[in-house]
């Protein structure tokens, strides 16, 4: 892998994608610094080098063209601190302003550029605003993950203008390497835990999976549609008729590839979708009308920590039932606690997707399991076994 660690940086000048999209509150404080901090080491390794480091990112989603809520500006106090020097700051990010103090940036600097999505040219990946964006370094680095699955200007585009001279971050490194642990160089027996809401947002992944793992775990709102595929009354749970004979083809698919696929034979019932609501334990093939399922049942948690016990490798994404009502969040809270039991003895695990993440980050486990990515969507593409654009203009 090209990463940055295959070249000194000093006497360097790098302009980095970096994903800088964090929450920020009515009074501009960021509220989750994580990705910012994610990209620290790599900003850190450039300085320390000898380099000077120009840093690029979207914010939000602008409409038109500049607003001031999106602006960048507001995260130059933090970054400085976490940084431990001032960071510059240039109001547009091509153009005379940037051109003029990237020129006159030194050593050990650091120059933070305007919201790249001011312009619309950045998503359209626009041969000329990538150029512009190229013409302000020597080397062009990507850290920017979770938008690898675009190809935008400073995420792909940009890369053509540096042929030789175009490397990954750590944060991108890190998730590369873990994806690859997981689907390439892959230590058996492999099980995938997917859960969320829908069937209809996995299927590629399910499919792509099938021909991966030795177990396939499903939990969360997507079970009651493979519930009913087989013959299941699921009463009011949530379930997409449109996919039930594809989910009936994936069964099907994974007796033919010899995959053990784990569907939930118990849930824990509720007689409306709040968490006060009147709950109790069920076959998960037997629920009455006026009932739906919001959780994973016992028997289930034990079938499924099982195979997630006997697990080399383990990828989890979406949770078990609807875990942001506690009364319906044991099943995620066991499943989680059960990867983190596995990854304690030796098992590999990669973590992905917002809620699995919120989950993990809210029961104290994200250090007891291997791998936590911030990518998203772009880590979803990947499973899906897509090649993401941002990652092939760097490999190229
Ligand atoms: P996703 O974005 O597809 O990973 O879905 C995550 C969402 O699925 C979370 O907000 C959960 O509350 C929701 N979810 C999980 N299990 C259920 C369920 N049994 N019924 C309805 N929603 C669920």
């Amino acid at each position: 892998m090209k990463t940055i660690d295959n070249l000194n940086f000093n006497g360097i000048k790098a302009i980095i994608r970096v994903d800088f999209n964090v929450p920020l509150n009515d009074k501009f404080e960021i509220t989750d610094a994580t990705r910012i901090n994610a990209a620290i080491p790599t900003i850190k390794k450039i300085l320390g080098d000898g380099g000077c480091v120009i840093l690029m990112s979207h914010l939000g989603r602008p409409k038109t063209g500049p607003e001031d809520k999106y602006s960048l500006k507001h995260l130059v106090p933090a970054l400085s601190e976490k940084l431990s020097l001032q960071v510059k700051f240039a109001s547009d990010c091509i153009g005379d302003v940037p051109q003029k103090m990237a020129s006159e940036l030194k050593s050990g600097e650091v120059l933070l550029l305007e919201n790249l999505r001011f312009y619309k040219e950045e998503t359209k990946g626009d041969e000329n605003f990538s150029k512009q964006l190229a013409s302000l370094a020597d080397v062009y680095v990507n850290d920017a993950f979770g938008t690898a699955h675009r190809a935008h200007a400073s995420t792909t585009i940009i890369a053509n203008f540096f042929p030789e001279k175009k490397y990954f971050g750590y944060v991108m490194a890190g998730e590369l390497d873990s994806l690859n642990k997981v689907l390439k160089d892959t230590k058996r027996p492999f099980t995938a835990v997917l859960g969320g809401a829908k069937v209809s947002g996995k299927i590629e992944i399910i499919k792509n999976l099938l021909d991966k793992v030795d177990n396939l775990i499903i939990g969360g709102g997507m079970m009651f549609t493979f519930i009913k595929a087989m013959g299941g009354t699921v009463g009011n749970s949530m379930v997409e008729e449109e996919l039930i004979e594809t989910a009936k083809q994936a069964i099907l698919d994974a007796e033919k590839r010899g995959v053990k696929l784990l569907i939930p034979v118990d849930t824990i019932i509720a007689d409306k979708f709040d968490n006060e609501a009147n709950r109790k334990s069920c076959d998960a093939n037997l629920i009455p009308d006026g009932w739906m399922g919001l959780d994973i049942g016992e028997k289930t948690r034990l079938n499924f920590a099982e195979v997630i016990k006997n697990s080399k490798t383990i990828l989890w994404n979406g949770p078990m039932g609807v875990f942001e009502m506690p009364n319906f969040a044991e099943g995620t809270r066991f499943i989680a606690e059960s990867v983190a039991a596995a990854t304690d003895k030796g098992a590999y695990s990669l973590i992905g997707g917002g809620d699995s993440v919120a989950a993990i980050n809210q029961y104290n486990l994200a250090d007891r399991v291997s791998y936590v990515s911030t990518g998203g969507g772009a880590m979803l593409e990947f499973i899906e076994g897509k090649e993401l654009p941002g990652v092939t203009a760097i490999e190229s």
